[in-house]
């Protein structure tokens, strides 16, 4: 739909990457953004979930200009600084006791799992790692090389590499039909070419969400779980777009009731700053920080961004706001559902939200043009939504955490408008 693009570009034309919208944003406030023609539009995306306290948040600009002001240092790689220890402290206080161990930090997602990746098959000396089908885990070389997404292209895989699909419970009719051959397909890896002693980590995302914001049928990662636990498998759990928060539980993977060994967090724990951290064992981390160093990881001012974003969102009770508006968001969408015949498929957590648009509800098939064209018409309409899925025909919401019911419910209302000019063929 790259047509798309051209209708209105102005100045922004100049840039190499515009993925969705012909527009410069000026400026933000909450859930708005200011666009460079001087509209408001509501943020249902959240810069892929990375504002995660909204945009132009007080307490994390103080915390920032003070971190700036006050500047220890610009590294913690030889030298720690005050920041980063207490965001260490505060990350190991808040993840399960077995992943309570060691913290290492980066610029980003894709740098923390491609870390992680290394460490995992450092420290055991097992060569194989297995991860999804449809995952994003970055988008460095290393962190393409353990994901499973169609559109990554370019590299080859990790040699060592095992993809297994993620249960689709649309896809599969029902949550216990999408789990139960995922597990077979698992079982039938392990008792043929992947032995599963050779295997060091299974990387897993609690709701794929770049995937097409898929949730785990009840039980599934329990099972998964189980079978690395016997199989001395290290369990990483990738909360980079879902953690902290956004799935009205402070972890994502608190929802399938599971204990991963390492924990990677990215995106909203900077608040919009480039700041990830990977917590684990000190016998796997160690490793990480042996080799995956860059100069500016640990550095005071984005771990100072991250206290503040960990501190806001206790002080602001955001992870009980994102439940709460997060079920008055699902409760709203199922009512659309209802009436647009575009919506197949409505699920997710809390604030991670996916809307999944087909053509033909009983073939289910994808409907992706128009899946483009919502996203645009709700763009011209004032609301901001992105959309991810291996066939690009999931509407993802990923708001702010501080968002209102008020404002999730201006923004569903936009969302309504727009799907019905796509249906009447008005975009
Ligand atoms: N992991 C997940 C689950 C993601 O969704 C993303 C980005 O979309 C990443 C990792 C990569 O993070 P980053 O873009 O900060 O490198």
């Amino acid at each position: 739909m790259n047509g798309l693009y051209d209708r209105e570009s102005r100045s922004v034309s100049t840039l190499a990457h515009l993925r969705f919208f012909p527009q410069a944003v000026t400026g933000g406030k909450g859930s708005l953004l200011r666009g460079d023609d001087g509209r408001d539009l509501l943020d249902f995306a959240a810069s892929w979930g990375a504002a995660s306290l909204g945009h132009g948040h007080p307490a994390l600009a103080e915390a920032v200009n003070r971190a700036l002001t006050d500047q220890a240092g610009a590294s913690y790689l030889s030298t720690a600084n005050e920041p980063c220890v207490l965001l260490a402290e505060k990350l190991l206080s808040i993840v399960p006791e077995r992943a309570a161990g060691r913290v290492w930090f980066g610029h980003s997602g894709s740098d923390a799992n491609e870390t992680v990746a290394r460490a995992v098959v450092t420290a055991t000396g097992r060569k194989r790692i297995l991860s999804f089908k449809g995952a994003y885990h970055g988008g460095t070389v290393g962190s393409v090389a353990i994901s499973g997404h169609p559109a990554q292209g370019g590299i080859d895989k990790a040699s060592g590499l095992s993809l297994v699909p993620y249960p689709d419970a649309y896809a599969a009719g029902s949550p216990e039909a999408a789990a139960s051959a995922a597990l077979a397909h698992l079982e039938e890896l392990f008792a043929t070419t992947v032995p599963p002693e050779e295997v060091a980590a299974f990387f897993i995302e609690p709701i794929q969400s770049d995937g097409g914001m898929l949730v785990p049928p009840p039980g599934y990662f329990r099972e998964i779980q189980a079978l690395c636990r016997k199989h001395g498998i290290l369990l990483v759990c990738d909360e980079v777009k879902v953690g902290l928060g956004r799935t009205g539980r402070l972890h994502a993977f608190e929802h399938s009731d599971i204990e991963p060994d390492i924990i990677v967090f990215g995106k909203g724990l900077g608040g919009g700053l480039p700041i990830s951290a990977a917590v684990g064992p000190e016998a796997i981390m160690n490793h990480a920080s042996a080799f995956s160093f860059q100069t500016l990881h640990g550095n005071p001012v984005c771990a100072a961004a991250g206290l503040a974003v960990l501190d806001t969102i206790e002080r602001e009770n955001l992870v009980a706001n994102a439940a709460r508006v997060g079920d008055t968001m699902l409760t709203a969408l199922r009512d659309l559902q209802a009436k647009h015949e575009l919506i197949g498929n409505v699920r997710g957590h809390g604030l991670a939200l996916g809307v999944e648009l087909v053509s033909d509800r009983n073939a289910r098939t994808p409907a992706i043009e128009q899946t483009a064209l919502v996203v645009y018409r709700a763009f011209q309409l004032g609301l901001v939504i992105y959309y991810v899925g291996i066939n690009s025909n999931v509407l993802e919401f990923t708001p702010p955490l501080t968002m209102s019911e008020e404002e999730a419910l201006r923004g569903i209302a936009i969302l309504d408008q727009a799907l019905g000019d796509v249906e009447a063929g008005r975009v």
